[in-house]
């Protein structure tokens, strides 16, 4: 089902992009996605998976590059192209859809860093890796600090007592490191570079950290086994241990004195990404239910008919629309500017994922029992939306982090 644009400016490439990737994540990611979904974690990543021939075709077709600049042979999308094809892979599978993204920050960051060297290194060969076989992965979370290495602003964030789980210190040219982050990084088990947040600086807290990119090939690093998750179980998932890892000095992108500046940016951009995604999850929610409920008879006419389901699908609709309209609007601000203005990344993540949420909660209800069945695709949605209200920050903490912008910074000229 095609959703009508009321965007009526989308020129030719924003439609033939659009429908490039709808056909993609319709034929390739969602079969894949489905079957990942009901695997164990292991048998997601073993040499036979699904995953690794749906990665080849996903690299063959650049969708690893969407965020990344034409001169280093990124596809260099403008920032409506970019949500327009990251809602088509969200509506395949949220999970499939943040992989192809996660898989790029390392190389997206090397980027930014303007350092020629790292650039040719890292950057070009992984724009020119058609297989899937170079990914990348964030990995910022910690076992025992999940909000806290987000929460700019708050007293905690630049407190002495904050310990960082991983630490680097430098040793001559070499930036030596240890520790372990979280279960949560996504692509963990699977990636073949990182970039790192390390704590470098304990005295000024998590605002002393700096971030670096490690090649996951180094004498010291190992990783956990795959996470068994609820939802976005197509997602790999996974502990990163670091023992006495050595990277040369340039490796380390930035240290303290930018730092804040950097995880604001890397929030910002990254929130966007999630409320692409969670429109199209919500999309997809609202499209089952509304051909479900065409087809399901009950008090002798098709559901749809009752004047309640009529009403339900409307708001469902209308948060699909909404979603989209202020993921877009804050899409095109924060990939224009630079420093981004994070609030409008925070409004569009937690409204978006929050909206996803209720839609595929509806979609269920519309289902009855059919909807907490594996044979129909809701009850998967569900599950996904769910883990989002979590990811790349809880909303409750975005929204703090927000409302300490509103306080510090508002009103804005
Ligand atoms: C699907 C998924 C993908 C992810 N991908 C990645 C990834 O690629 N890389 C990565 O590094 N991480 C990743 N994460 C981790 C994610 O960013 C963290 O889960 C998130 O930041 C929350 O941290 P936490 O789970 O430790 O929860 P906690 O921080 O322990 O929070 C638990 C609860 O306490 C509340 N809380 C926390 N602090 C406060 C406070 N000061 N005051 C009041 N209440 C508070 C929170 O709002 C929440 O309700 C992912 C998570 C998920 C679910």
């Amino acid at each position: 089902m095609k959703y009508f644009d009321i965007d009526l400016n989308l020129n030719e490439d924003d439609i033939a992009l659009r429908d490039a990737a709808r056909q993609f994540a319709e034929q390739e990611i969602r079969p894949v996605a489905k079957l990942l979904d009901q695997m164990t974690a292991e048998e997601g990543i073993a040499e036979d998976s699904p995953l690794w021939p749906l990665l080849g075709k996903a690299y063959a077709l650049g969708y690893h590059k969407i965020l990344l600049p034409e001169r280093f042979g990124g596809l260099e999308l403008t920032p409506l192209q970019a949500n327009i094809v990251m809602e088509e892979l969200g509506w395949g599978s949220f999970g499939l859809g943040v992989l192809l993204a996660v898989v790029s920050f390392p190389f997206y960051f090397v980027c930014l860093s303007n350092n020629e060297e790292l650039i040719e290194k890292f950057v070009k060969p992984y724009c020119n890796c058609t297989d899937g076989s170079i990914r990348g992965c964030w990995a910022i979370t910690e076992p025992e600090h999940g909000s806290d290495v987000l929460a700019i602003g708050d007293e905690c964030f630049t407190s002495p007592s904050m310990k960082g789980n991983v630490k680097a210190v430098l040793d001559g040219d070499e930036w030596v490191i240890n520790g372990q982050k979280s279960a949560w990084v996504s692509g963990g088990t699977i990636s073949t570079h990182a970039l790192l947040y390390v704590q470098i600086d304990q005295s000024k807290g998590f605002a002393g950290n700096g971030t670096c990119i490690v090649p996951l090939d180094l004498p010291g690093v190992s990783k956990g086994k795959p996470l068994e998750k609820m939802g976005q179980r197509d997602l790999n998932q996974g502990e990163i241990y670091f023992d006495d890892v050595r990277i040369p000095k340039e490796y380390m992108m930035v240290e303290p004195d930018m730092y804040v500046l950097m995880l604001d940016s890397c929030l910002a951009l990254a929130n966007l990404c999630m409320a692409s995604w969670s429109t199209g999850l919500s999309r997809a929610a609202y499209e089952e239910a509304l051909n479900y409920t065409k087809e399901r008879i009950q008090g002798g006419r098709p559901l749809i008919e009752h004047y309640t389901t009529k009403q339900r699908l409307f708001e469902m609709f209308a948060r699909v629309e909404t979603q989209r309209a202020v993921t877009r609007a804050a899409i095109k601000l924060n990939f224009s500017i630079m420093p981004p203005h994070p609030e409008y990344s925070f409004v569009a993540k937690t409204q978006s994922t929050e909206m996803a949420f209720k839609n595929t909660h509806d979609a269920i209800q519309l289902f009855g029992g059919n909807g907490l069945t594996r044979e129909y695709a809701v009850e998967k949605l569900f599950r996904d939306a769910r883990s989002t209200l979590i990811e790349d920050g809880n909303n409750e903490a975005l929204a703090r982090h927000g409302g300490d912008v509103l306080m510090k910074t508002y009103p804005r000229n």
